[in-house]
């Protein structure tokens, strides 16, 4: 890092950021970049800051433009954490670009500059489209080659012990044209048991609450020693709230749930609460109305003349259920259904001081005292709902670089099936309920039971067979399946045929030796130039090992490697 201040320059590029601003920037941001220049001067004195390329909820990216040594201009993305960011979590982001950075499609960092609690990542500029935009365009290739190098982005950070934890597109950056891929934002990662990152050890053991309620209590703590620059304290004003959720409404699951267990209403606030706290509201909300619509939302999920795959006319019945009464699992937590809309509700586990009492409360409508004075459980669910693995929505407290492994999984349904975002759920539970319509209920339930989960689903849903689901999905099964899957038309099916479109046999052959489908399959497909209509029975193989419910049998990013879809790569 130390040798790349040498060959920034040091001098003004040309006078005040304002002046410099030729493009039409708003002007919102305009006054932005001009309170990020009071707050960290250096910046201004290196970078003609052009306009902002980004925004979450935790940081603002710039695309700055530095002079260099030899007089040649180089743009750099500059990223500036909201000053309330804890600082060994801004340490640990760091840490993670500087070890595992610059290669293998992870981005790595160039510099970072710092003044007061004003911290600002120098990172190579990328240039890069949304999967939002060009996901009606991308060819069958295109779609392989990006996982191959999402997956080789993940099997390099997963060497060194760290978990990503919040694998989306918009987080792995993809040079079209010129077919280059870069893995950004650790903000959220977390350490293996093994990490090599010592930062990530820290995160580990002091911040195991997630980032955004880490934020709240940081400030004034000593600095990490990456940073480097210090000036004379400024300070930015507050940034505004964009914090809007994608979508606002509000399940039925929190009413009821508040009615009947006063201890699960502060639960499902804390929940909802922290599922939107890492959305990048701006741009989603962008993308919303750009997007093809999602496969599903909490909307087409729980209504009940739905058309979407495997609910059609069907709710999936959810019903509150308290914990077993005996304590056989330290860890359990119980995802139940009660009648009503689509609904699937977390309960409070046996853990902490009454562990060793009994109740009579299982399986019935009400919570006991016993329960209610019960320890929350608590594990780490950062990330984006849509993209979080089974044992994230389930609180497993075990989890490791299988979750990323899921999220790209999600991301291969999303780009096979020309649907993006696959899942939209601002709560883990119509997250876990989407999933079920995908992968089966049975299935699920078996997988959380591996992992020290009982989920419990009033309905039985079938798993999908992958190919029949992203090619009716797709539009390249012109015939009643499309029909039957389409949630754009209104309903016109019968259920009976969608299952027999989607459904895959049971008992499901194990996906790692199934047999290959015969090509008889595909040859009713509509012609594609892309290569949708010839996609290899490889792609669903993999998708299918990605988005395996059982960590510990999902395959991992080193394994997907070697998979037969790259064989030639
Ligand atoms: P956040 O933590 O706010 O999500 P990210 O690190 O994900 O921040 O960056 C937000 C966005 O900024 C990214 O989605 C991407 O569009 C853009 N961005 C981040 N780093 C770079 C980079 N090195 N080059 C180009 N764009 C970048
Ligand atoms: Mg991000
Ligand atoms: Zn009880």
């Amino acid at each position: 890092m130390d040798s790349s201040v040498n060959y920034i320059d040091n001098v003004a590029t040309d006078g005040s950021v304002k002046s410099t601003n030729k493009k039409n920037i708003s002007r919102d941001v305009e006054s932005e970049i001009e309170s990020l220049c009071k707050a960290v001067p250096q910046l201004a004195k290196t970078f003609r800051i052009i306009e902002k390329i980004g925004e979450g909820t935790f940081s603002s990216v710039y695309l700055g433009e530095a002079r260099m040594r030899d007089g040649s201009r180089e743009m750099f993305a500059l990223k500036h954490l909201i000053p309330t960011s804890h600082p060994t979590r801004i340490a640990a982001e760091l840490q993670c670009l500087t070890v595992a950075g610059g290669r293998e499609n992870v981005m790595g960092v160039e510099y970072c500059f710092r003044n007061e609690d004003h911290v600002v990542i120098v990172m190579p500029y990328m240039e890069h489209q949304a999967i939002v935009d060009i996901i009606g365009s991308l060819s069958f290739e295109e779609v392989r080659l990006y996982m191959y190098h999402l997956l080789k982005a993940l099997r390099h950070i997963h060497q060194f012990g760290i978990i990503h934890r919040d694998i989306k597109p918009n987080n792995f950056l993809y040079n079209r044209k010129a077919k280059t891929f870069a893995l950004v934002d650790f903000g959220l990662a977390q350490g293996t048991s093994n990490t090599q990152i010592e930062l990530l050890k820290v995160v580990r053991q002091k911040l195991s609450v997630p980032k955004a309620e880490s934020s709240k209590n940081t400030r004034g703590n000593a600095p990490p020693r990456l940073v480097i620059t210090n000036t004379a304290p400024t300070s930015l004003p507050p940034q505004p709230s964009t914090a809007h959720p994608p979508f606002s409404f509000t399940t039925t699951t929190t009413t009821s749930a508040t009615r009947k267990a006063p201890m699960k209403k502060t639960h499902v606030t804390t929940m909802a609460g922290a599922s939107t706290s890492r959305t990048k509201h701006t741009k989603d909300l962008v993308a919303l109305r750009k997007a093809p619509r999602p496969v599903f939302s909490e909307k087409n999920l729980n209504s009940s003349n739905s058309t979407t795959a495997a609910t059609t006319k069907r709710e999936i019945k959810t019903q509150l259920v308290k914990p077993v009464k005996t304590g056989e699992l330290s860890s359990r937590r119980f995802l139940s259904g009660r009648r009503g809309p689509a609904t699937v509700r977390p309960l409070k586990t046996h853990r902490g001081v009454h562990q060793h009492l009994t109740c009579n409360c299982f399986q019935t409508e009400r919570v006991c005292n016993i329960c209610l004075s019960r320890k929350q459980q608590v594990a780490p669910r950062a990330g984006t709902p849509g993209f979080r693995a089974p044992e994230i929505l389930t609180k497993c407290p075990d989890q490791g670089t299988a979750i990323d492994v899921w999220s790209a999984g999600v991301i291969f349904l999303s780009l096979l099936s020309g649907r993006y975002p696959f899942f939209k759920a601002s709560d883990d539970l119509v997250a876990l309920a989407q999933i079920m319509t995908i992968r089966g209920s049975r299935e699920t339930v078996k997988a959380a039971k591996a992992f020290g989960k009982a989920v419990l689903c009033s309905q039985e849903l079938p798993r999908l067979d992958l190919r029949v689901l992203c090619e009716t999905l797709r539009g390249q099964r012109p015939n009643k399946d499309a029909k039957s899957i389409s949630k754009t038309k209104p309903e016109t099916t019968d259920e009976g045929a969608q299952k027999q479109a989607c459904e895959t046999p049971r008992p499901h052959p194990k996906s790692r030796d199934k047999t290959l489908k015969p090509s008889s399959q595909r040859h009713c497909l509509v012609h594609d130039e892309r290569g949708w209509d010839t996609v290899p029975d490889e792609a669903y193989d993999l998708l299918d090992l990605l988005l395996d419910l059982n960590p510990n049998s999902r395959i991992t990013a080193a394994q997907a490697l070697e998979h037969p879809l790259f064989k030639d790569l």
